[in-house]
């Protein structure tokens, strides 16, 4: 027994001595909200908490990341950086999200220390929610600092930059370009390059990983630092509670915070405050052999949430009951599933992601993103723990070639527990539980267009979602959406299915402690500036393939009311498209009720893409319609596009160049100009993802 006993010790040892240093780490947080429920706001409270200088030389820090962040991440990198940046060169770092700090006082940041922004780009060039009034502040020119400015009030300032966006969108990362602007103007010194990560390309994690190593050398250089061989320290200790079972009233089962765990959920509801609606109806709107999509009807009465048309809802997804056991045996905490466990944070600012005591189940099904791609950082970072030496090979060797990780990995859409089944069938039994949550992202809420109007229904949102199935070429297997085959398997029970399993996967359906029975899901609502003209006889032009055509479904809905209570509504054109009539066509006889009360001002185009052997897309009925449409944005019509940012969006905005361009007699250039200032003054709106 003494023996043994030594053997794991020593084991231990060189397990923790040798882990990859740069776990990938979500939670180095400042403890705004420690426990996900205590502070339903998210905001600091503690007076002088939000002076970042102060909060830095009471934690003995050097280093903070900043993140603007809006699906988490951004959060995540600045957490990586924060990670490796202890590890690997001694810094003293902590992450902070921006919304939590008044940065006037940057004008004072001491000469020794360092700030990282990691900033995502949002929507048309946007500042992400959470960092709206650091880019008020910084915008203003100039910006009134804490000190009497000089030409220079940042002449002291060490910064570190990165960006994300998506090159498909105009704006391609337009805030880290901006914010490097201003900071360089304001005589800030930039340290490496500002690097930019491109969501659209796919590139995002490799543009991290290249852009990273000469910023920390260039760092190393300009501060003194030396780099050290990294030791793994887990962020968070996690303790096993002997005491504590799932019959315990203090034991969180998946409630996202005190106040669901007490029975007791209050608003407001917001991005850390789901409210549990009721699903008043669920039905499918299309089902064909391998693609449907769904249509519900979230009652959100009592709640004291609104919406606008045109608003966005954010659904909380569960993960499916089989890729949780896969996670669980893989890790080999399917035995213990059930253990109550309670995470503490070891250093002061990072932030446990989920409320606790809970189970190592409850936090795999309702808090972790077990089934996103899989980084290769995190393939490294758990190369020390396999359970072989072929194994630790091979994890190695994934996790440092970007070529070979990409052919086994990424190309075979694997999520975690697959990727590393690819290594081997043995359970990695010796990655700690504290390096999972670190390197997996929370789960996140997905954004719905809301597809009815407030005005016609103010207290029940429509979603229109189509289920996320996608059959992986050459792989064995199919990639099934999170929340769409949640919400599908919802459906299927609310229509009379006893034990639904969409896809082969089943879900506690009926929530923690059966909170969320009677068919209710988690929700927030997200307020968005994509909005009908505020005077209906405005003509508006709607572009919405697919699923794009949500929230046309609701501004339609809306003119149609308006006219039926005798208001003057204006020309109300919209560009569907689908693949078949037959197949795809999304509330073709609703827009036959819409077209009743609207008369000849609705005016709907389709385009089908499998109808012929011509492919018909949006863009081309728009072209085809040129002269409409011009006609119609010279009346001032408002311009929407809604759907895949990828291709539809950026082909439609190209159009409406030519379009202008040939019916206005100008050259492409100058038309080119017009759509901009159109998009400028909110005249040409998006809603594309
Ligand atoms: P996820 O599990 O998030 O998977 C999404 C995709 O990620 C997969 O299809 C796959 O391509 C990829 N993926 C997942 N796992 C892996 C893996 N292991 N390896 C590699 N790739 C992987 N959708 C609608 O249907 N209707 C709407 O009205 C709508 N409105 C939106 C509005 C906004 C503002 C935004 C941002 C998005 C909107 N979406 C809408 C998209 C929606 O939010 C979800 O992204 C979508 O429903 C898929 O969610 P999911 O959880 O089912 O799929």
């Amino acid at each position: 027994a003494q023996v043994d006993t030594l053997d794991i010790i020593v084991l231990a040892l060189l397990l923790v001595g040798s882990i990859a240093y740069f776990t990938k780490g979500t939670y180095w947080g400042v403890p705004k909200d420690p426990y996900a429920s205590s502070n339903l706001n998210g905001s600091a409270t503690k007076k002088g908490s939000r002076n970042i200088v102060e909060k830095m030389d009471e934690l003995n820090k050097n280093c903070v990341i900043f993140y603007g962040s809006q699906t988490g991440t951004a959060e995540d990198y600045a957490s990586r950086l924060a990670k490796e940046g202890h590890a690997r060169f001694g810094l003293a770092t902590m992450t902070a999200d921006l919304e939590d700090y008044d940065l006037e006082n940057l004008d004072t940041f001491p000469e020794d220390k360092v700030v990282f922004f990691v900033m995502a780009t949002y929507g048309e060039g946007e500042p992400t929610d959470n960092a709206v009034e650091f880019w008020e502040f910084i915008n203003n020119d100039p910006p009134s600092f804490s000190e009497a400015s000089d030409e220079a009030p940042l002449s002291k300032l060490k910064y570190v930059a990165f960006g994300l966006g998506n090159n498909t969108y105009e704006h391609y990362n337009l805030m880290v370009r901006n914010l490097d602007k201003i900071l360089t103007k304001l005589g800030a010194e930039r340290i490496g390059t500002a690097g930019e990560g491109d969501d659209g390309a796919g590139t995002m994690e490799e543009d991290f990983l290249a852009w990273k190593e000469p910023m920390w050398a260039a760092l190393s250089e300009k501060m003194g630092l030396e780099e050290r061989e990294a030791v793994y320290e887990p962020v968070f200790s996690v303790e096993e509670k002997e005491d504590l079972s799932v019959e315990d009233e203090t034991v969180y089962l998946g409630e996202p915070n005190k106040n669901h765990l007490e029975n007791a959920q209050k608003g407001p509801y917001n991005a850390h405050n789901p409210f549990i609606a009721p699903i008043a109806e669920s039905k499918e709107v299309f089902t064909v052999k391998d693609r449907n999509c769904l249509h519900m009807e979230i009652d959100i009465s009592n709640s004291g949430m609104t919406y606008t048309t045109g608003d966005h809802i954010a659904v909380w997804p569960t993960n499916a009951g089989l890729e949780v056991d896969r996670f669980l045996k893989t890790f080999g905490l399917d035995a213990k599933r059930h253990t109550v466990i309670s995470l503490k944070a070891i250093d002061p600012t990072a932030k446990v992601p989920f409320p606790t005591p809970t189970t190592y189940d409850a936090a795999v099904r309702y808090h972790m993103e077990i089934c996103a791609p899989v980084s290769r950082q995190f393939v490294a970072t758990l190369a020390p723990f396999a359970p072989t030496e072929a194994a630790k090979k091979e994890a190695a060797k994934l996790g440092s070639e970007s070529e070979y990780f990409k052919d086994k990995i990424s190309s075979q859409m694997l999520n975690i527990a697959q990727a590393l089944a690819t290594i081997t069938p043995e359970p990695w039994t010796a990655v700690p539980f504290s390096a999972l949550v670190e390197g997996l992202n929370k789960i996140q809420p997905r954004y719905y267009s809301i597809s009815s109007s407030s005005v016609v229904q103010p207290q029940k949102i429509s979603i229109t979602a189509v289920v996320e199935s996608i059959r992986v070429p050459g792989a064995g297997h199919i990639v099934k959406g999170v929340t769409t085959n949640y919400l599908l398997a919802l459906k299927q029970k609310q229509n009379g299915d006893p034990n639904p399993s969409p896809h082969g996967l089943t879900y506690e359906i009926t929530g923690p402690r059966n909170k969320y029975d009677g068919i209710h899901v988690p929700v927030h609502v997200r307020h968005s500036n994509f909005k009908l003209p505020s005077n209906p006889s405005k003509p508006v032009i709607m572009v919405g393939p697919g699923t794009g055509v949500a929230p046309f479904r609701g501004f339609v809905q809306e003119r149609a009311e308006l006219a039926k209570r005798g208001e003057d509504v204006g020309t109300t054109v919209l560009f569907y498209g689908c693949r078949k009539p037959s197949e795809d066509w999304l509330y073709k006889e609703e827009w036959e009720t819409y077209k009743q009360a609207l008369g000849d001002k609705l005016v709907i185009f389709n385009a089908f893409s499998r109808e012929t052997s011509k492919k018909v897309y949006v863009q081309h009925l728009i072209k085809e319609n040129g002269k409409l449409v011009n006609e119609l944005l010279q009346q001032k019509a408002n311009f929407y596009v809604c759907g895949d940012a990828s291709h539809m969006a950026r082909e439609v905005n190209e159009v409406l160049g030519q379009i202008i361009s040939q019916e206005r007699g100008i050259d492409e250039k100058k038309a080119e100009q017009v759509v901009k200032s159109m998009r400028s003054s909110g005249v040409y709106q998006e809603d594309v993802w």
